[in-house]
């Protein structure tokens, strides 16, 4: 069967690889229709991901058919996945929290993923749900900004301001509209802006023009936002966070940045934060973006750039290294 792999630094094609004959014990055979491609595989496919070892086959966004292997799944049936594993041995999967294992392998990064046109799957990491397979594709990537929004415990009283509008701070921000916050997205794009605004944000700040510290003020009249999401990864954003959130606020950090950051640490007592990092995701994300997307609050047109074929991955992947602002989630259909 047909597969795209990534063979290293720039460099990747369709392959021919082992059909798979049914399902593996206890797992359930699901043919690929979709798969989505974020930061994570640009990084990969620029040589950058130091947990990938090549060749790889990327994917761990995906939208599929059931084909066999499920008592409770008809064959046809329309569905997404979870792409991490858990070891149920590490202090994470311990305290319940197999989100953070420690020997964790997502699909496509430290394990081969789902570019291919038919995967096998455990049961308790497929979900079904009223969809198309465009959502399907978009469930993963917003389980992450999710998770960021449960970590933080927003509730509907909350102001929450997110750092970043790309793939993973849109899904912070659907998820705490989604929870009847106030949000304020925050980039540096106005055309990101714009789709962060139709995915629930209220207040939309361009710090290309805008000071932050005048406008946060100004929309929380002189208190601060109750909690600030970062998802861009650079120290100063990880900085302002800290600066801008409100006394006793919470501090959600979803990306990291490639240096070490310098803090004044008295803002963390002084303020008496909760400074949180947030990873991946965990079954009760996936359930709270299926109803969000369910409920029609995601701009899914506006998030998806270019839908292509498998042929066309590794040129998208190379334009897109060359010009990052030009998309923002791009979808491989496998079985067309
Ligand atoms: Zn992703
Ligand atoms: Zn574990």
């Amino acid at each position: 069967m047909k597969a795209f792999q990534i063979q290293g630094k720039y460099s990747g094609s369709v392959i021919d690889i082992p059909d798979l004959h049914g399902a593996a014990a206890g797992e359930v055979l699901l043919q690929v229709k979709l798969v989505g491609m974020c930061g994570t595989d640009l990084t990969t496919f620029r040589g950058g991901n130091p947990m990938v070892a090549f060749p790889r086959i990327p994917g761990h966004e995906v939208a599929a058919t059931v084909i066999a292997g499920a008592k409770d799944l008809a064959p046809g049936t329309q569905a997404t996945i979870s792409p991490y594993t858990e070891c149920r041995e590490c202090a994470s999967c311990k305290r319940g929290r197999p989100n953070a294992c420690q020997f964790n392998q997502t699909m496509g990064v430290q394990r081969d993923g789902a570019m291919a046109e038919y995967i096998s799957i455990p049961r308790a990491r497929i979900y079904t749900a009223n969809l198309s397979l465009e959502e399907l594709c978009l469930v993963e990537p917003l389980t992450v900004g999710a998770h960021a929004a449960s970590r933080g415990r927003i509730v509907s009283e909350d102001t929450v301001a997110v750092f970043g509008c790309g793939g993973i701070g849109l899904g912070a921000i659907a998820s705490a509209a989604f929870r009847g916050t106030t949000v304020i997205a925050i980039d540096v794009s106005d055309a990101k802006l714009e789709i962060a605004r139709k995915a629930g944000a209220q207040h939309l700040v361009n710090t290309a023009r805008e000071d932050l510290h005048s406008r946060l003020q100004e929309i929380t009249n002189g208190v601060g936002p109750d909690v600030m999401i970062e998802a861009i990864g650079l120290p100063s954003t990880f900085r302002a966070a800290v600066e801008e959130v409100a006394f006793t606020g919470r501090v959600v950090y979803i990306g990291y940045t490639k240096e070490p950051v310098s803090y004044e640490t008295r803002l963390f007592v002084q303020k008496e934060l909760d400074i949180m990092g947030s990873r991946n995701a965990m079954p009760d994300d996936f359930r709270e973006v299926i109803r969000m997307l369910e409920a029609g609050r995601f701009p899914v047109s506006d998030a998806v750039s270019a839908i292509i074929p498998p042929e066309q991955a590794a040129r998208t992947l190379a334009e897109w290294s060359a010009n990052p602002g030009r998309y923002t989630k791009v979808q491989v259909r496998f079985n067309s």
